[in-house]
């Protein structure tokens, strides 16, 4: 299923001004003057927020808003660490990589063995400013090495805003071009199908589409994945992708690991959500959480991968990879381990699971809980087990108006998407769960 034109889950309705605070509605009618059509608020009654702190947002009222939503803040809103090592950075000097900085190869050497396999062993970074430019590299570089043009994803991915990156961006809606030479595979849904067969059956989708772009003259360059298929409705089954790897590499493709959204610990189990599939991927591509807010993203890759592309051309990104993200993204990973986040996930991801899934025995319109670690999704169902949208929507909707964040996703709109920053406490959980269980038995009287 493709979203329809321009729509987007949770999206606010510009036709319905009515019903909000006049300073909302004078607030939106502003920025629809000055940044036009193209952008999309959340929620019904949009938040006007001012200020963060931790876990909470904070608006121009002072109310305080429980955020359960930003994976761009891993260790939560304005954390001291890394705005001190940004302001220190911004102070002393903010350039680009055609000089020599210590900064940028001590993050390199900081975060490449924790990759493993051969980007692990000998690999290379190379650093953008958002994930979509990580993916649209990523892309470039696979094209340049296999000389093919094919790109297989899954049927509602999300990998980017450029023009490459988004013809292969499926959820942006069926008006939104897809290349002639990207190919779907549905996401490996653990609910509706055989949660034991999902990796076999993704690969064997895969091998026939690979199989169909050669026959077209593309060839299969790059198969892309976010390991928690996000857009997809949220997948956590572990050990789905080794055997679709195993189908990319058959048919001479690049494996690419998107980890823009699954990277840095946000599944507790292990750092990068690729290793939760036993996956040794030819590029991995991250961005998102990597500066705690401040733009930093970029590519890892095998050395044989980036031979010939560095040889036949050259990459330069103004910004990216400038001191101040260097030191962002330093701050960022040093806190992640420092605070012992990936574990903090692994216990309160469990606490939030647990406590769902008791919910889940109570209100039967929840079909099913699933993730991993601080990324988990709630599926709504009817009571004929069919996708009900409209109580997603209302869900979400009356959790803001209570002062929880969280948002919908996948592609009949209906699995709520709950993705705290890392340092989310037991207390914050306790709170997440109350709330929505009161929202729950009002629905659900
Ligand atoms: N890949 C995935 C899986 C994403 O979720 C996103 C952003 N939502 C991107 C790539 C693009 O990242 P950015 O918005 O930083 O360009």
């Amino acid at each position: 299923m493709s979203t329809p034109r321009g729509k987007m889950v949770n999206a606010f309705d510009p036709a319905s001004l009515s019903g909000l605070s006049a300073e909302t509605a004078e607030a939106i009618r502003r920025r629809q003057r000055l940044l036009g059509p193209a952008y999309r608020l959340f929620y019904k009654d949009p938040v006007q927020v001012s200020r963060g702190q931790g876990t909470k947002l904070y608006d121009r009222a002072g109310h305080e808003y429980l955020d359960a939503y930003n994976n761009v803040v891993p260790l939560g809103h304005c954390h001291p660490r890394v705005v001190e090592a940004v302001t220190r950075q911004m102070q002393t000097l903010c350039t680009h990589t055609r000089y020599i900085q210590d900064g940028i190869l001590y993050y390199a050497e900081s975060l490449l063995p924790g990759f493993g396999g051969q980007i692990g062993a000998s690999g290379h970074m190379m650093f953008t400013c958002t994930g979509s430019e990580a993916n649209d590299l990523a892309m470039r570089i696979a094209r340049h090495v296999t000389g093919r043009r094919g790109i297989i994803c899954t049927a509602e991915a999300y990998h980017g805003n450029s023009d490459l990156t988004a013809s292969f961006s499926p959820s942006l809606g069926d008006q939104s071009p897809l290349g002639a030479w990207v190919r779907r595979v549905p996401a490996p849904d653990s609910y509706r199908g055989d949660p034991a067969t999902l990796g076999q059956r993704m690969a064997e989708a895969v091998a026939e589409h690979a199989w169909e772009l050669k026959r077209h003259g593309d060839g299969l360059a790059a198969f892309i994945a976010d390991s928690l298929f996000s857009s997809d409705g949220i997948f956590g089954t572990p050990e789905v992708l080794g055997p679709v790897a195993e189908a990319v590499r058959a048919a001479g493709g690049l494996f690419v690991a998107d980890e823009v959204q699954s990277g840095f610990a946000r599944t507790g189990a292990r750092f990068w959500g690729f290793q939760r599939h036993g996956v040794d991927p030819d590029i991995v591509s991250m961005g998102k959480p990597m500066g705690n807010g401040y733009p930093v993203a970029g590519i890892a890759i095998r050395p044989e991968v980036i031979a010939e592309f560095g040889r036949d051309t050259r990459y330069f990104n103004t910004f990216g990879g400038n001191g101040v993200a260097m030191a962002a993204a330093q701050a960022t990973l040093d806190t992640i381990r420092d605070e012992g986040l990936q574990e903090n996930v692994v216990r309160i991801g469990a606490l939030m699971t647990e406590g769902l899934r008791a919910l889940a025995a109570r209100f039967p319109a929840i079909g099913d809980v699933r993730g991993a670690g601080l990324y988990l999704g709630v599926e709504m169902i009817l009571p004929d087990g069919s996708p009900d949208a409209a109580a997603a929507a209302r869900i979400v909707n009356d959790l803001r108006a209570r002062r929880v964040l969280i948002s919908a996703t996948g592609p009949a709109a209906n699995v709520l998407k709950i993705r705290p920053p890392l340092v989310f406490s037991a207390a914050d959980t306790d709170r997440l769960l109350t709330e929505t269980e009161a929202v729950l038995a009002a629905i659900y009287r």
